[in-house]
């Protein structure tokens, strides 16, 4: 079998686990998408290293991947190594005001914990279901805050530099709305977060809120991936994606929501190339019936081209 050798020298290289032709259905909150050649539970910086070198030598691409919670995967799959965070990269230190926690923490459990220490600030992670790490890769936010508010450093092993760990200052990172400038070869390790102090029974409360408000506006009981555009400055994507009537479109098993038309629902059914299909009609009718044209915030990978639509 032709992924044979790369396989057989990522389980001698890594000291995580290697998963062959692993189904990456099973790990994305849109449950689509086909297998990968192999899929790298990391347990160290120099696993996550050994994943590029390996691939370089198989000229095989690498995908880092969080919780999938922003990631449409073709079904046809991804043709080389997706590497993902294991347990060595759990874990949540605090000392004072400030926390160093691993980014394979998932942002509720994090929110959490924090406000279990009487720390204030990052109450949003409560309702993003991804993981510290790509919440820096994307900058992610919610309720009117962004992790760029709390970021002050985050440790990165660089791919492309031969696993060098680098720290990037948040300044450095240059964090906009759901942008950041780390580098793409740069992976995530952990990332410190400077927070307030503030009483856990208020924190508490104010989680409950967004938790309730996001069950009141957003389809939380349909498999999907969030916001799937940006909004546009000055405006929504959900309001652009109503008004040209997109409300409800359905391709196979993949439905703009009735709820929030900037969330595409699947059905058990659905097809990566149903959720394309949504994604790049809902695009054409807001470009006609707008001029405007909405960027992808669901990073696509393993489509010809990807990137984004
Ligand atoms: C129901 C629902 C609600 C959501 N609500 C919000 C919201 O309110 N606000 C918001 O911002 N987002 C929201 N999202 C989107 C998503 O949760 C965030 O973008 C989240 O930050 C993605 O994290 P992840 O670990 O799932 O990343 P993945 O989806 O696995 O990956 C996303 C990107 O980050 C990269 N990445 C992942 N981990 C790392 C790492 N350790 N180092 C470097 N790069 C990495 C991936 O390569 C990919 O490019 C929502 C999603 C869902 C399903």
């Amino acid at each position: 079998m032709a992924d044979e050798g790369l396989i057989d020298e990522l389980r001698t290289a890594v000291s995580g686990t290697v998963s062959a032709g692993e189904p990456l259905a099973r790990h994305t909150t849109l449950k689509v998408g086909g297998p990968a050649a192999a899929l790298v539970r990391a347990e160290s910086a120099g696993d996550v290293a050994v994943v590029a070198r390996v691939c370089g030598r198989h000229r095989r691409p690498w995908l880092v991947l969080g919780r999938g919670s922003n990631l449409l995967v073709a079904d046809a799959g991804w043709p080389g190594v997706v590497v993902t965070l294991g347990r060595a990269f759990r874990g949540v230190e605090v000392e004072g005001e400030s926390v160093v926690a691993g980014a394979a923490e998932p942002m509720p459990v994090l929110a959490g914990t924090v406000a279990r220490h009487g720390l204030g600030g990052l109450e949003f992670g409560v309702a993003i279901p991804g993981t510290l790490g790509g919440a820096v890769r994307m900058n992610a936010g919610a309720h009117g805050r962004e992790l760029r508010v709390v970021l002050a450093w985050a440790e990165v092993v660089r791919l492309g530099r031969d696993g060098a760990v680098e720290r990037w200052d948040a300044a450095d990172l240059e964090m906009t709305y759901r942008h950041t400038a780390l580098p793409a070869d740069a992976v995530v390790l952990r990332a410190r977060l400077d927070l307030a102090h503030c009483e856990p029974g208020r924190l508490a409360a104010e989680m409950e809120q967004m938790r309730r408000w996001r069950r009141a506006h957003q389809p939380v009981n349909s498999p999907s991936c969030g916001s799937v555009f940006r909004n546009p400055p000055g405006d929504s994507a959900g309001r652009l994606i109503e008004t040209a009537g997109l409300k409800g479109y359905t391709v196979g098993g993949a439905t703009v929501s009735a709820v929030h038309a900037n969330f595409i629902t699947v059905a058990a059914s659905a097809t990566a190339a149903d959720v394309h299909a949504v994604i790049s009609a809902a695009r054409a009718a807001v470009l006609e019936r707008h001029g405007v044209a909405l960027e992808t915030e669901v990073v696509l990978a393993g489509f010809p081209g990807a990137g984004g639509l």
